[in-house]
């Protein structure tokens, strides 16, 4: 019987391990170590920000869910890896593996952008969305700066979050007191998820009064201002600003697995190129893909289905392929869809692409939200 240890229970981790205890039944033992006993839908973290969820609505605790399929739980913090010996190395002591899935997860790079965190606000966390929402509702006038600083994250929670706070403005009739501005490094708004939903996003501002700036690079965050590397200083009664990725603090430990930024170095089956029994899934990886919760969840089930094939001694056939979906809220009950996926490579270089905006694309998030903690608890 071999062990399976699973680091991190978020989209990634947790997905990965509901699929390999279904594919290796009993025959193994799944382990799973994460910091904290709770599993978060990060996509609704900005519904939270704005007061259209409480923390516990969007939060699962990860033990039960687990116990209950036979998966074995470590709350513990991951200092290291030491793929030598192939043991863990947590705050609670070392663990040993047969086999390991990273799925921890990255973190914002805050020195990227000096001040960002203290005098800014943070909405990739459940207290920084809590804090944003008793910091709206005191909002009465002067201006809300929302960044996007630099890539290899998804973007779309910046502007999710500048539309929601329209939206809360215009209920509490403050709006026309304060004026919204998107402060962004990308040539046009979530130029990422392609040119129709680019686009889409850009006459959205523009209908709800939000100024955007492009190609613009946010340098620091001081008290009530934020500045740019123009020498511009915006005066900012509210900062809420991204800074770019990087990876888990336990991988930048672990320099042999991870590359310089504390990516996991992985090829499309998601194995490590020089520890065939180390795999890596999610927002984690280092992968040519964009950091979203919808590429965590297909690598979970890639990662899975490889890790099985190794146990079983055949070939690691499945492969990731990138895929973009964007479905975020734009606030009063709308919600936008931008979807893309490169054909097969026997089709030349094709893409199928979608963009919709409306009522039911709000609803697909509701939905999808819905789905993902039902299928975690
Ligand atoms: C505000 C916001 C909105 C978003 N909206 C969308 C969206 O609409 N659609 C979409 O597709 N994506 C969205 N994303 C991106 C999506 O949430 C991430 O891509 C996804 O959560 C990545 O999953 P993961 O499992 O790789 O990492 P995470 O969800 O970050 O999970 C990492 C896990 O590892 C654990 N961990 C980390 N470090 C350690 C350590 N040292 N020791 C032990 N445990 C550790 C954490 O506690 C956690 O359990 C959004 C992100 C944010 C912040």
């Amino acid at each position: 019987m071999a062990r399976v240890v699973i680091l991190g229970a978020g989209i990634a981790g947790m997905n990965a391990a509901i699929a390999l205890r279904r594919l290796l039944g009993d025959r193994h033992e799944v382990w799973v170590v994460a910091q904290m006993n709770r599993f978060v839908w990060r996509p609704s973290l900005p519904w939270v920000a704005f007061g259209l969820r409480r923390p516990e609505q969007i939060m699962v605790p990860v033990r039960p869910a687990l116990q209950r399929r036979g998966i074995r739980f470590v709350e513990a913090r991951v200092l290291r890896v030491d793929p030598h010996r192939r043991h863990v190395i947590t705050e609670a002591g070392a663990m040993a593996y047969d086999v390991l899935l990273i799925a921890l997860g990255a973190q914002h790079d805050w020195d990227a952008v000096p001040g960002a965190d203290r005098f800014g606000h943070v909405i990739c966390r459940v207290d920084g969305a809590r804090r944003i929402w008793e910091a709206v509702q005191r909002l009465e006038r002067g201006t809300a700066v929302f960044g996007v600083t630099g890539i290899g994250g998804c973007p779309a929670p910046v502007y999710e979050a500048a539309l929601l706070l329209d939206n809360f403005l215009r209920r509490r009739g403050v709006r026309p007191r304060v004026d919204i501005c998107v402060v962004t490094a990308e040539p046009a708004p979530l130029h990422v998820v392609g040119p129709a939903p680019s686009r889409l996003m850009a006459a959205e501002l523009r209908k709800r009064n939000i100024r955007c700036h492009p190609n613009a690079a946010i340098v620091g965050v001081e008290p009530h201002r934020v500045l740019l590397a123009d020498g511009t200083a915006l005066p900012s009664a509210f900062t809420l600003v991204m800074p770019p990725y990087r990876g888990s603090a336990a991988m930048q430990e672990s320099s042999e697995l991870a590359d310089a930024r504390g990516f996991v170095r992985c090829d499309t089956a998601l194995r490590h190129p020089h520890y065939p029994e180390i795999f890596a899934a999610g927002d984690g990886a280092a992968l040519d893909a964009a950091k979203t919760g919808h590429h965590a969840w297909l690598q979970a089930k890639v990662a899975a289905r490889n890790i099985a094939a190794f146990l079983s001694g055949k070939e690691a056939t499945a492969t990731f392929r990138p895929q973009f979906a964007c479905n975020l809220s734009l606030g009063m009950a709308k919600g936008l869809i931008g979807f893309w996926q490169p054909a097969p490579p026997a089709l030349g270089n094709v893409q199928v692409q979608l963009t919709y905006a409306g009522r039911p694309a709000h609803w697909m998030k509701v939905l999808l939200e819905r789905y993902a903690l039902w299928k975690i608890r």
